[in-house]
């Protein structure tokens, strides 16, 4: 006969209630915060549209989970794509994108190693893992970064994007066990974070489906990337 089951169950849902909180502000935060800075943009993307498109700015920072035997892959290990997508968004947008930092994240949830795609497409942003991942890349508005959080697996995926929901990406830890591998998914799912929504047919364009892809972005791809809400002029 005990009483601590009561309190572990009361702190359950405590907990429970904590994480659906951190969700709606994170997801509710995100979508207001791309609403307003789309509605504010719309002369800049006036001037982008028609090739007056100063050099902007996209600061990445990438956080490596950890499990019990450590980080998931040595930081060394994302420098050559970390390289690629630089330049992809420098030639393709006019984009500066700049690695703010890299740090291991330890003390991760299960489900965040090993992330369950239907969970984390809806309801799992209100919950632990949705709570740890946001947690992780900050909230707040006016976030003038995007993670890159490299997981173990994602079932059914390669990675994952949020677009407005999120100030974070997910990415397989297999396109990175080899110092000199290198992937445009990052890119990829960078675009997706930044408004590109849709997949494109044409395989030499970054926004086709799988991994055969190109690195092209159209004139009106670009312009959407750059009024993101990651991406400023200073
Ligand atoms: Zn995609």
């Amino acid at each position: 006969m005990t009483i601590m089951p009561f309190f572990g169950a009361i702190a359950g849902v405590i907990k429970g209630i904590g994480s659906a909180l951190l969700g709606v502000v994170s997801v509710g935060g995100g979508f207001l915060e791309e609403f307003f800075g789309r509605f504010f943009g719309l002369p800049g993307l006036f001037l982008d549209l028609i090739g007056i498109r100063p050099k902007k700015k996209l600061r990445l920072r990438f956080l490596i989970l950890a499990n019990q035997f450590g980080p998931l892959v040595p930081p060394a290990n994302l420098q050559e794509t970390f390289k690629l997508t630089k330049r992809i968004y420098d030639e393709q947008a006019d984009i500066k994108v700049i690695q703010s930092d890299t740090s291991i994240a330890y003390g991760a949830p299960e489900g965040a190693l090993e992330v369950t795609t239907p969970i984390m497409n809806n309801i799992g942003h209100f919950g632990e893992v949705g709570a740890y991942f946001h947690g992780l890349s900050g909230l707040g508005f006016f976030t003038r970064r995007l993670s890159v959080i490299i997981v173990n697996t994602i079932d059914g995926n390669q990675g994952r994007a949020y677009w407005a929901a999120g100030n974070f990406v997910i990415i397989e830890k297999r396109f990175f066990d080899d110092p000199k591998d290198t992937t445009t998914l990052v890119a990829h799912e960078i675009g997706h974070a930044c408004g590109l929504i849709l997949h494109r047919d044409k395989k030499e364009n970054l926004m086709y489906r799988n991994h055969k892809r190109g690195e092209k972005l159209d004139r009106w791809q670009s312009s959407i990337v750059r009024g993101s809400k990651f991406v400023w002029y200073i």
